[in-house]
């Protein structure tokens, strides 16, 4: 039997790249669709998958793709994550995350092909009103990046009702660790996340670790955030892959354990795996951030039968470490 064909927009990055790497060892065809702005070339490390350099704005180049393959399910990773930048330069965003994507649908639409898995974020909902969040949650997000994936949120479930579009809307919280045989990981460019930039301090690629306040209403001061193995990430986009495969109905739901962890508790659990100290100074509060968001974990078990396997943030900074103390220091060949 002739291997089912998925296009993996995005899948050059760092949750896409672990996906891709799962998907093909599940016995996909996988085609990896990426204009490697921020993505890398080596992070697609098996043979037979498929890499092709573009946009998903890109309308001529899709109608090849379709026209080439068959493609079961699309899964859209591509977009631009930093939110920071989404407040300075919103145009980017939302000419990025929500426009372009419109032409990836409309192809998805022209060839009947109706099965999407879509990354959208816990940046959706805003500053949380109860903990943990659960899908019901009111969506008020804050920042332009959030609200570019909450649209595109509301244009997949117009798809649905207008041509039958099915997808899964993944709600990510914190994506964290890299590959467990170390092959590939996270390099961002420039790095704001939490544990990568522990790791980088305690390495001496930046001079030290600034903790975003520490007067929040929390135990220890410092936030707490659910922490996601980005292997578990990539296992929940093959569960929803299949889920819409065999016909299940669009869903939205949370990926992440249910576990809060602070930024204290993580640099804690960094300084043990790696017997060092991490150099760092108290700072301000960085604007935007919620003091907590933890995510109620439940619809992903009951409509998916997904769980995380890991919850202990100790392994996410154990594999993030492995990746960041290779020769290659963490960083893909540029
Ligand atoms: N954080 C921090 N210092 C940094 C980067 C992040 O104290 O240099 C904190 C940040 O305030 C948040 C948590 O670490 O509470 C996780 O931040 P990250 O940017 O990794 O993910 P986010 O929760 O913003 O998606």
């Amino acid at each position: 039997m002739s291997k089912q064909a998925v296009l993996i927009a995005g899948g050059a990055g760092y949750i896409g790249s672990h996906t891709v790497r799962l998907l093909n060892a599940e016995g996909y065809h996988v085609v990896v669709l990426d204009n490697l702005v921020y993505g890398h070339r080596d992070a697609i490390v098996d043979e037979d998958v498929e890499l092709v350099i573009g946009a998903v704005g890109d309308k001529a180049l899709l109608e090849r793709l379709f026209e080439k393959h068959q493609f079961v399910g699309v899964v859209h990773f591509a977009a631009f994550a930093y939110v920071g930048e989404s407040v300075t330069d919103p145009l980017k965003y939302y000419r990025n995350n929500t426009a372009e994507p419109l032409t990836l649908f409309e192809v998805m639409s022209d060839f009947k092909c109706t099965n999407l898995v879509f990354s959208s974020t816990c940046a959706t909902y805003g500053e949380p009103e109860r903990l943990p969040l659960t899908e019901d949650h009111p969506q008020n997000p804050v920042s332009p990046y959030g609200k570019s994936k909450l649209m595109v949120e509301w244009i997949l479930k117009d798809c649905d009702v207008a041509w039958g579009l099915k997808s899964a809307a993944l709600r990510y919280f914190n994506a964290s660790g890299c590959s467990t045989d170390g092959r590939i990981g996270e390099d961002h460019n420039p790095e704001t996340h939490l544990i990568p930039l522990v790791l980088q301090a305690i390495k001496g690629e930046i001079p030290e670790l600034t903790v975003f306040g520490t007067d929040y209403p929390t135990p220890d001061g410092t936030c707490i955030r659910d922490y996601i193995h980005v292997e578990d990430l990539a296992s929940a986009h093959l569960s929803a892959l299949r889920h819409l495969i065999e016909g299940g109905d669009s869903i939205q739901c949370n990926l992440g354990t249910g576990v809060g962890i602070s930024v204290k508790e993580i640099i804690d659990t960094a300084e043990e795996v790696t017997g060092q100290k991490v150099p760092l100074k108290y700072g301000e509060r960085r604007s935007g951030d919620p003091a907590q968001l933890v995510a109620a974990p439940q619809m992903a078990k009951d409509l998916l039968g997904w769980e995380a396997r890991r919850k202990d943030v100790r392994s996410m900074i154990e594999t993030a470490w492995r990746w960041m103390s290779a020769e290659h220091g963490g960083h893909f060949p540029k």
